[in-house]
């Protein structure tokens, strides 16, 4: 079988796709490499025992600005080039990165204006990363300098396989609220709107009189006695996404002309929480999207959570093979209790992302530091060094990911289950002002997505704009925005024979936010024969049971079935009688609305009734507590099993498990904590 060793790109600055080779040979290995913090006499070691893990690619520099250009215009190159020759010498690829993360202290030192202003006009001070606000035009042009002295110098060098732009871009940059941004904005709100009175309709800026004459009267949400006009602070969201990306851009242009060759990205942050940037936009203006995930170590869903961050990152790349940049071997070391992770979890959570479409699984970071803010963050080589459990899990995931090989290329069989998420809607609902506190965004999608795929099952996340062609069940899990045609091919998957499930404050608003008039859900209420009128929103610990035995909290509402039919009904409170589920039959299939949030467990049964009736077939049959996915290279099936439980379980399969070399037929047992890859016999 031959494995392509190429991919090709989709990035907005090429006129048409463009192949690049992939950066490594098979699954990319490896992690960042950060050899300055170490005496040289180290590297050697560095690169044998790279070579003993399976490492095939690093990424490099990512902090080093002012280890290269150590005062402004004064370069020294010297140690970054040994470093990239030891690994062209070991055979190992580079992820070399552009080191804009890392403003030097002689920059901050000289223009302290390129530092963030925070909400309540506070400069932030220098000491951390990514403090540069991305207005700023000085910032720019020494970025600029930086990144083209690194492409001048490495443009041509056999270890550089792909640009790493910057890092984790809006992590800590996310919002700028300083007068250049405040002037920016006024200039994108002018794009966007045409003139100041298209602005005052879409805003209703009526309300407590805040018509604007012009777009520079228009202020940023800046800290304020009270709260914004939740359009402007929408809108704030987005331009924060586009002047980050248009920076991104920025370095990715100076990258392109001078190295057309080499493909170029930036790592993402795609997981189930508020997101600093629109990820679905910026996909399509790189040639591969990478990603960093870390769990939660106090989540015991965290396993569950990995799937749902994999399969957005699938999402956002539109279905495409993904590199996942960062992980964790163990323990992070920013949330309130770092636990390590339990043995086996580190291979498990690396083959779930590749399971999901990575086609890459990196760590933060190689050799774990001794000093500086991440120092108690684990990495592939610990401080406890290579007779530990971290390192001999690092060279089996090794071993494993060459035995995966031949998987390069291959992509995540279609689902059957699409969810649509948007990041707009995920801003626009968190905003003040709405019904609850207690309304959270990733909440119906994490708990949604889990019971489809604790049922053997895969679910695609979806951009609205995402053809439905082929899924049989569709949900919209508080997607709040409403979205151009997304109704009329909602109705067209429904009459030809498609389950779909619109959960509560979903299309209950348009782009700006404003709310469509005439019953709720204004985007879906003809599809779903329902007319909303208000909501009821639980107070904290109120409950009330439904008429099929579920039981709701946090949210309920009044509604008025008109052609649809009361599924499940309250049986007390004050909508007693009304009805919190209903049902269209249309066509062929039928569109499904649930009106109260109830529990888990009854999600859980909601969802298993959908998947019976939309019939979505299981990718094998299993037992409970596996996680199933099958990737396909042509007709050639790759089944992953998944156990992330302490018990073993089982699946039916026939073929060779990749990772063990053993061939099954019938019954694979799946041991505790264990995976299997099955290259499946026709
Ligand atoms: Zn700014």
């Amino acid at each position: 079988m031959t494995v392509p060793p190429e991919f090709s790109s989709r990035a907005a600055d090429l006129a048409a796709p463009r192949t690049f080779r992939w950066l490594a040979d098979g699954i990319g290995y490896g992690g960042d490499y950060n050899p300055e913090q170490w005496p040289e006499d180290v590297w050697a070691e560095d690169l044998r025992l790279m070579a003993e893990a399976g490492v095939s690619v690093v990424s490099v520099g990512i902090f080093a600005w002012s280890l290269i250009e150590v005062d402004q215009d004064s370069f020294e190159f010297g140690w970054l080039d040994r470093v990239l020759d030891g690994l062209a010498g070991a055979g190992i690829g580079a992820a070399l990165a552009t080191p804009t993360a890392g403003p030097p202290p002689w920059l901050l030192r000289r223009h302290p204006e390129i530092l963030t202003v925070d909400a309540n006009g506070r400069r932030n001070g220098p000491g951390a990363r990514l403090g540069w606000c991305p207005s700023s035009v000085i910032f720019r042009e020494r970025a600029g300098k930086i990144v083209e002295a690194l492409a001048h110098r490495y443009g041509d060098h056999p270890a550089l396989r792909l640009w790493h732009v910057s890092n984790e871009i809006g992590n800590e940059n996310g919002r700028c609220y300083c007068d250049a941004c405040a002037a920016a904005f006024g200039h994108w709100l002018e794009q966007r709107y045409g003139n100041i009175d298209a602005l005052n309709q879409a805003w209703g800026t009526a309300f407590w009189g805040h018509h604007y004459l012009q777009f520079a009267d228009v202020p940023p949400p800046r800290a304020i006695s009270g709260n914004h006009n939740p359009a402007l602070v929408l809108d704030y969201h987005r331009f924060s996404s586009d002047v980050l990306l248009d920076h991104f851009r920025f370095e990715r242009g100076l990258l392109r002309r001078l190295t057309p060759d080499v493909p170029i990205t930036t790592n993402f942050m795609v997981k189930p929480t508020l997101a600093p940037v629109d990820y679905a936009a910026w996909a399509d203006e790189v040639d591969l999207v990478a990603n960093d995930h870390y769990t939660t170590a106090d989540d015991p869903h965290r396993h569950w959570s990995l799937a749902l961050s994999a399969d957005q990152a699938r999402g956002v790349s539109r279905g495409r093979p993904w590199l996942l940049m960062e992980h964790s071997t163990s323990a992070v070391n920013w949330q309130p209790r770092n636990r390590a992770k339990a043995p086996g979890e580190l291979i498990r959570d690396s083959l779930t992302h590749v399971a999901r479409g990575a086609d890459g699984a990196m760590f933060f970071q190689w050799r774990q530091s001794t000093a500086g803010a991440e120092q108690y963050h684990s990495a592939m080589l610990p401080h406890a060094g290579t007779d530990t459990k971290v390192w001999r899990e690092v060279v089996r995931l090794g071993d494993h990911l060459r035995s995966l090989g031949e998987l390069r290329g291959s992509t995540v069989e279609p689902a059957g289950i699409a969810m649509i998420m948007d990041y707009a809607s995920q801003w626009a609902l968190k905003s003040w002002g709405k019904p609850t506190v207690e309304l959270d965004p990733l909440d119906l999608p994490s708990v949604l997505h889990r019971a489809c795929t604790r049922r053997h099952r895969v679910v695609d996340v979806l951009r609205p704009d995402a053809s439905l062609d082929g899924y049989r069940l569709i949900i919209l899990p508080m997607l709040h925005l409403a979205y151009d045609g997304l109704a009329e091919r909602l109705t067209a998957a429904v009459e030809s024979g498609a389950e779909v499930l619109i959960t509560y404050f979903s299309g209950v608003a348009d782009q700006t936010g404003r709310v469509i008039t005439g019953g709720y859900p204004g985007a879906y209420r003809d599809l779903l024969g329902i007319r909303g009128e208000e909501f009821f929103p639980l107070l904290e610990g109120e409950t009330h049971v439904l008429d099929n035995g579920w039981t709701a909290g946090s949210w309920t509402e009044l509604l008025q079935p008109t052609t649809a039919t009361g599924v499940a009904h309250y049986t007390d409170g004050p909508l007693s009688g009304t009805a919190a589920y209903t049902r269209r039959e249309l066509g062929a299939g039928a569109a499904n609305y649930l009106a109260a949030r109830p529990t888990d467990d009854d999600l859980q049964a909601l969802v298993d009734d959908l998947l019976a009736r939309a019939d979505v077939p299981v990718v094998a049959r299993a037992d409970d507590g596996l996680q199933l996915v099958r990737r396909r290279q042509g007709e050639q099936g790759y089944l992953f099993g998944i156990n992330h439980d302490d018990a073993p379980r089982t699946l039916t399969a026939t073929g060779t498990d990749l990772l063990t070399g053993q061939a099954h037929t019938g019954t694979v047992n799946v041991p505790a904590g264990g995976v299997v890859v099955i290259r499946e016999s026709a």
